[in-house]
């Protein structure tokens, strides 16, 4: 299977083979540097999770249960207005 990109803002996924396009298994490996905040009492606070490197290994349609005809489209019409 080809490699995908990491999504940007605006897209998803879609599967060719049925057409769904909400439920994919997505395996990415993703290099992240972050500040490691202990409490005195020992639990971990993890922040500042800063994103180094993302690699999309792959991405498995959910009905379909393979990954052969899965492609990105663009979804702005999923986009979100915030409702202030
Ligand atoms: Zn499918």
């Amino acid at each position: 299977m080809a490699d995908l990109e990491p999504l940007k803002a605006g897209q998803r996924y879609r599967c060719k083979g049925c057409g769904a396009l909400t439920r994919f298994d997505v395996v990415k490996t993703t290099r992240t540097k972050s500040f490691y905040h202990f409490t005195i009492g020992g639990a971990l606070n993890e922040e500042d999770v800063e994103v180094l490197a993302e690699a999309i290994e792959t991405v498995t349609c959910r009905w379909c249960g393979h990954g052969k005809d899965i492609e990105v489209i663009d979804a702005l019409e999923e986009t979100e207005t915030p409702t202030q």
